[in-house]
């Protein structure tokens, strides 16, 4: 075979464009110059990637600059800061001065309106990016070695493994495949799955859904395997050409957020029916003469009711809580489970590869004459076999040779050695045999000779055993051509059995086997062993994947293999700390119950007393019945993937918020249906991964035990500048209206020092709060409700108190700064005063806002140095507002000599206080309730 050369690349370009379903497979092999068996040499890969480009679809245009900017001005917020710049603007013009707050109000809006779009750029950019990290790996042979390689590096001629769980990766034509069932709703909107076949021919004009000798980008292998020679890649898939369909990280918004707009329509609604208020009752009382001073305090009113800094700071919170998730290895797909995840109640986990280190050694093997013990570590082939029964060469005997060799061919996996080091690739269950085999002295290499693979009956979670065919080598059995190798679940696999091997014959099994087997499987399986029942059969013919049940009968047992995959370590300590958060794990596993029970009980996950359920009993219980068992139990063994469904809904009626991981296709139903779908970024299939909330970057349990953390403390922190914000809305409403009242003239603030305190001067130390680390006592409490309210647990008339507490401490200063200023001549001087006052004492609310329990002395204020830094930041800004000029004229403030300011700031400190000193009564208390 001749392959192109870089000349020859651009004037003898493989033809991609043909109609490959009408072509064999030699045909479509020879058109892309590749090979079956070794697809690409490396240099021809990087040839045609310059060539075609990479595998990548084009991103949708989606919302356009326009649209994004349109957006952000039609959020009610601005939509009534802008009608409020209209009113002020003409008030000022009536009496002839220049519309100066209109005039910041419009440049104010228009800053948030570009603050606002360049934050969701942002967004998206960095959603693009965690879209990148997430992006599918894909099997392929190359330089004649099987290899995983990023999607986008595919390259038509590439020659690609599909399994069950696959996403396809690019078009493509079969070249190979056992059973392979692709659902390609994403292309054809046809939910069943589509038989696949290699040798059919097609007309040209064949519909796309009938071809089905070709597979495409975007559709999902649901069943079997294949191997497939890569035709078309990036734009020119059918997909690329239909739509750049974007499995894209989703961008919806949160319930927070949702719920944040809900506040901004009330606050809104609110602030006019304030306006409408003062302007009414004053006119009412004062007559039109006071209209036009009316209006300008209810227009302040409402300014200052409106929180313009909060959605910003919700959005940024939410992606900082993203960005430490995932450099805590979760990776969040869909943006609500950053707040969520903190109310998660019951984490269910699979057990292979979360709870374990998905690292398997076999340790034991039992046939029918001999108990070994296997010695060695990891993957490589070195051990030692030792027989505990009979002292002479097993490894000799019938009945173990058959054994190994049934782990070698009975086997997907490949066990290669790189850079010195022992991997595998694919299932580590299938690795740890291969790796048995090979201190046995039985290798693929020399066994595929003799024995050559004509067909399968593939592995599936729910069939819990996998079969294959093989052509029969004379010495397994005279008169069959093939023999059909059988391993999977031992009571599955020895149900299916009628007779035994004993040496060198074959004898019907008896039922005191029968139960001496089940009796060494269950001893295996209780000191955690996952064990595996091996059985054969000579067959006359190759049978089809529908008679698979009648084909697995009459088997001949060979006998047991335990193998140990060990607990991860850190997943005891994330146990307990989920037991201390209120959280309760439980584990559900397609293993053995006793298996299950073992590794639970040593991770904590089970404790004395509680049920392990198996798939069978739970099959017999209605969902009702499991409904009131969810409770407890804390082990689902042997269970299918259909049961993970079951279990999630049961323990959501009983109003648990369940997180739930799986890596199956047949897991993601259960995924989608959990409060926080779980995926496994390592083992997991795309298929799963699709389907999830949140994906483990290295599959591990502790992970979600962090993430949960985090989500945690993303709910508390929005919480907190919720609080820090709001109070001080309600204090500067409350003042503006206390000034008539009092029978002060004019209005305190105007609405571009309204606009200052929210979006500055509160808006950065709320940035700033946004960052706090994780409170001690943050996985030491139980979860909250993701239903329960903002207000909450005392938000509400937390706001409510400090806002009146704002606004007292502030009226009083008004009071004697009003006097003092009539006094010393400049009479408007007194509004400067509140406006700073109102300032300063937000910089003491942040200081002490920073913890609910404890002392700001108590802490460290460096461990969350940017609110001190925007502490001091904010202060500095407000004295240049008033003692650089420029800044003095634009906002209507005045100087203030040393007293002025000394009271300011000492009228300020008493915010601080009065926190301080509301967190040490709350301490007295609480240490008389324990008393
Ligand atoms: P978990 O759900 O915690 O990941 P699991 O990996 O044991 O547990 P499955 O992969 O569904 O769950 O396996 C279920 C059972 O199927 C195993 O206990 C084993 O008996 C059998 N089994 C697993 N892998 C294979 C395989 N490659 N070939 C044959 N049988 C297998």
């Amino acid at each position: 075979m001749t392959f192109p050369t870089t000349s020859d690349l651009s004037t003898n370009v493989p033809n991609t464009a043909q109609a490959w379903h009408t072509l064999t497979t030699e045909q479509a092999l020879d058109s892309l110059q590749s090979d079956p068996e070794k697809g690409l040499p490396e240099n021809q890969i990087q040839l045609r990637q310059g060539y075609f480009g990479l595998n990548e679809l084009e991103e949708g245009k989606g919302r356009s600059t326009l649209e994004i900017l349109w957006d952000q001005f039609t959020n009610i917020m601005l939509v009534m800061l802008i009608f409020v710049a209209i009113v002020s603007a003409v008030l000022d013009l009536r009496k002839a001065v220049f519309p100066k707050d209109a005039v910041a109000i419009f440049a104010i809006v228009v800053l948030n309106g570009i603050l606002g779009y360049l934050q969701e750029s942002r967004a998206e950019k960095a959603l693009a990016a965690l879209k990148k990290l997430s992006s599918p790996k894909v099997r392929v042979i190359r330089n004649g070695n099987p290899s995983e390689v990023a999607a986008k590096e595919l390259v038509p001629g590439d020659v690609m493994l599909l399994e069950a769980g696959v996403q396809i990766a690019a078009d493509g034509r079969l070249l190979e495949e056992q059973n392979l069932q692709i659902r390609e709703a994403a292309l054809t909107g046809e939910a069943e799955a589509v038989n696949k076949e290699t040798n059919r021919l097609l007309e040209a004009d064949a519909p796309l859904g009938d071809r089905v000798n070709l597979v495409y980008q975007g559709t999902e292998v649901v069943q079997g395997r294949g191997k497939v020679l890569v035709t078309k890649t990036g734009m020119e898939t059918e997909i690329g050409k239909i739509a750049a369909m974007l499995q894209a990280v989703e961008n919806e918004p949160t319930p927070l957020q949702q719920r944040m707009t809900q506040l901004g329509n009330v606050l809104v609604s609110g602030a006019l029916i304030l306006v409408a208020l003062v302007v009414l009752g004053g006119v009412l009382r004062a007559g039109w003469g006071q209209f036009e001073n009316l209006l300008e305090t209810s227009l302040s009113m409402a300014v200052a009711v409106v929180p313009e800094g909060l959605p910003a700071v919700v959005t940024v919170t939410l992606a900082i809580g993203t960005q430490r998730m995932v450099r805590r290895n979760a990776l969040i797909r869909k943006l609500p489970a950053v707040e969520t995840l903190g109310s998660v109640t019951n984490i269910c986990s699979d057990k292979t590869g979360t709870l374990t280190q998905n690292k398997m050694v076999v340790q034991r093997i039992e046939t029918p004459s001999f108990s070994l013990r296997v010695s060695g570590e990891g993957y490589a082939p070195v051990g030692e076999f030792e027989s505990t029964t009979t002292p002479y060469d097993a490894i000799a005997q019938v009945e173990v040779e058959r054994l190994l060799t049934e782990c070698v061919l009975c086997n997907d996996a490949i066990l290669q050695q790189q850079q010195g080091e022992w991997t595998i690739l694919g299932d580590p269950t299938e690795g740890a045999l291969l790796t048995l085999a090979g201190k046995g002295g039985f290798y693929r290499e020399t066994l595929n000779q003799k024995m050559s693979r004509v067909g399968e009956i593939p592995f599936s979670s729910e069939r819990k055993r996998m079969s294959v065919i093989c052509q029969d080598s004379e010495d397994w059995d005279k008169g069959a051509d093939y023999i059909l190798f059988s391993k999977g679940s031992p009571e599955l696999v020895l149900e299916r059995c009628t007779s035994i091997q004993q040496g060198e014959k074959v004898v019907p099994i008896t039922e005191i086997q029968r139960n001496q087997i089940l009796e060494q499987n269950n001893q295996m399986a209780g000191n955690g062993l996952r064990v595996l029942g091996f059985a054969y059969r000579p067959v006359a013919t190759i049978p089809e994947i529908e008679e698979a049940e009648e084909a697995e009968s009459q088997l001949v047992w060979l006998g047991l293999v335990g193998m140990l995959d060990a607990p991860r370590k850190e997943v005891r300590d994330a146990v307990l700390r989920c037991r201390e958060a209120g959280i309760r794990p439980i584990m559900i596993t397609g293993d053995h119950q006793l298996t299950a029970k073992a590794i639970a009980s040593f991770l904590g996950i089970a404790e004395p007393g509680d049920r392990v359920l198996t798939g069978q009993e739970l099959e017999k219980l209605s969902q009702t019945e499991l409904e009131k068992e969810v409770d407890h139990v804390s082990v689902y063994a042997r269970v299918s993937p259909e049961h993970k469904l079951r279990i999630v809904q049961a323990l959501q009626k009983q109003g648990k918020f369940v997180a739930m991981t799986g890596d199956g296709v047949n897991d993601a139903p259960a995924l989608k249906q959990a409060d926080i779908g779980i995926a496994m970024g390592i083992t997991g299939t795309d298929v799963s991964k699709e389907a999830s909330d949140m994906i483990l970057l290295d599959d591990n349990f502790a992970t979600i035990v962090a993430a949960t953390e985090e989500g945690r403390v993303v709910y508390d922190n929005i919480r907190r500048f919720i609080k820090y914000i709001l109070g001080s809305n309600i204090g500067e409403v409350l003042v503006i209206a206390a000034a008539p009242i009092l029978g002060l003239g004019g209005v305190p603030l105007s609405p571009l020092q309204i606009l200052w305190m929210n979006l500055v001067t509160d808006g950065l130390p709320a940035l700033a709060l946004a960052m706090e680390p994780a409170e001690p006592n943050v996985m030491q409490r139980p979860p909250y409700s993701p239903r329960e309210s903002i207000f909450s647990r005392g938000l509400g008339s937390y706001m409510v108190r400090i806002g009146i507490v704002f606004a007292i401490l502030t009226i009083i200063l008004m009071e004697w700064a009003y006097f003092h200023a009539q006094a010393s001549g400049i009479q408007e001087r007194w509004k400067t005063m509140v406006f700073t006052t109102l300032c300063l004492a937000q910089m003491g609310h942040a200081l002490a806002i920073r913890s609910d329990t404890r002392l700001t002395v108590q802490m460290n204020p460096f461990s969350n140095p940017y609110v001190l830094a925007a502490v001091v930041f904010t202060t500095v800004l407000q004295l240049l507002l008033i003692y650089v000029e420029s800044l003095r004229n634009f906002f209507g403030t005045h100087v203030l000599d040393g007293t002025e300011l000394a009271v300011c700031f000492g009228f300020s400190a008493l915010m601080f206080v009065w926190i301080e000193a509301e967190k040490l009564v709350y301490h007295l208390f609480a240490a008389k309730r324990l008393n």
